[in-house]
């Protein structure tokens, strides 16, 4: 039995996996900087600034009006109305992915006829991280089918919206309702595009489950995506009590069967310190947690997890999700997310 690591002091930059990979992947992008850099050094300056406005706008343009866009921007870009011929690279670019056969655990999802949009950074602070922001729910029929909640067939540990002891759930519940009667998908959905837009901000990539308001991916499609272009996976969600309790994280269970399951058996330690930056993080943003900050429940997603994933509820029915509100929580997400890859500044 290990001891469980639920500090986020010590962001894993020394562990092995994926943060190794990120660390690599920083290395190129610092190369990567320098052959920028010159090349920018070379070009006629203003020409390179007008691609990037006009980029930076189509990418602001595919997300709700949420998130202002910068004024000095959108200023450019208006000013910039001309395109240039010669474009060099775009700052983001958008690529849409599928789950496909190869993919481990591919075969255990029933619904994934829709992609996932993969935004990679090429601005002079990315980072090469790739975070997948995954909007809880929004998946219509995704009730009425099932997938199974362990790879390895055995059944749930812990009880939740799936009994203890379920082999099956749904392959995507439709989520709760807010006492002010607006549906939880509809508020993960504009939280889920203020995060990815404080994310790219901030340098990283960002694999997008849902920018629309059905996707058709289950959580077993959303969590294969996520372990095949992200080095970590947030969902975000709000509880379906009343007492607008504040933030907590979905925790590893306690149980030795569970833990030594593959693939939970190689994550559960990064989950657990994931969970517990984006608390810290939420905590230093100002937002309300509850209690721990955290609550063990056996999930579909972390039972196929194998990136550090976590299932993160922001509130509860009770809660204010107001666009403010939600800025918030994308700040004090970032803040976590920094935290556990070691990234200063941000926030
Ligand atoms: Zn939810």
């Amino acid at each position: 039995m290990t001891l469980s690591i639920t500090s986020c002091q010590s962001a894993p930059a020394t562990t092995e996996n994926e943060t190794s990979a990120a660390a690599e992947s920083s290395i190129e992008t610092v190369t990567d900087e320098s052959v920028t850099a010159q090349e920018a050094l070379g070009n006629d300056s203003s020409l390179s600034d007008v691609s990037t406005a006009v980029a930076d706008t189509s990418v602001a343009d595919s997300s709700t009006s949420a998130v202002p866009a910068d004024t000095s921007t959108a200023a450019e870009a208006q000013d910039a109305s001309v395109a240039p011929e010669a474009a060099p690279e775009e700052p983001i670019t958008q690529t849409p992915v599928y789950l496909t056969d190869d993919m481990e655990f591919a075969s255990f999802s029933q619904i994934h006829s829709d992609a996932a949009i993969l935004y990679e950074n090429h601005k002079s602070n990315r980072n090469g991280i790739t975070i997948c922001v995954n909007a809880g729910h929004g998946t219509s029929g995704g009730e009425s089918v099932r997938t199974q909640c362990h790879p390895d067939g055995t059944p749930k540990v812990t009880g939740g919206s799936t009994s203890e002891g379920s082999t099956t759930a749904m392959a995507v519940a439709s989520g709760m309702t807010f006492l002010d009667g607006t549906e939880e998908r509809a508020v993960t959905l504009p939280a889920a595009i203020i995060l990815k837009d404080r994310l790219l901000d901030a340098g990283y990539n960002v694999l997008m489950i849902r920018e629309t308001e059905d996707v058709q991916l289950d959580n077993i499609a959303r969590t294969v995506l996520a372990n095949t272009y992200a080095q970590a996976h947030v969902a975000l969600h709000w509880d379906s009590t009343e007492s607008d309790k504040g933030a907590y994280y979905m925790k590893v269970p306690s149980v030795d069967s569970y833990k030594s399951m593959y693939p939970v058996s190689e994550t559960w330690e990064k989950s657990d310190q994931f969970g517990e930056c984006l608390v810290q993080g939420l905590g230093q943003a100002g937002r309300s947690i509850f209690e721990s900050g955290s609550m063990e429940m056996d999930l579909t997603q972390t039972s196929y997890s194998k990136v550090p994933s976590i299932d993160i509820e922001l509130g509860d029915r009770a809660s204010d999700h107001s666009d403010e509100t939600l800025q918030n929580i994308a700040e004090g997400l970032l803040i976590g997310i920094n935290a556990y890859f070691g990234i200063g500044g941000q926030g």
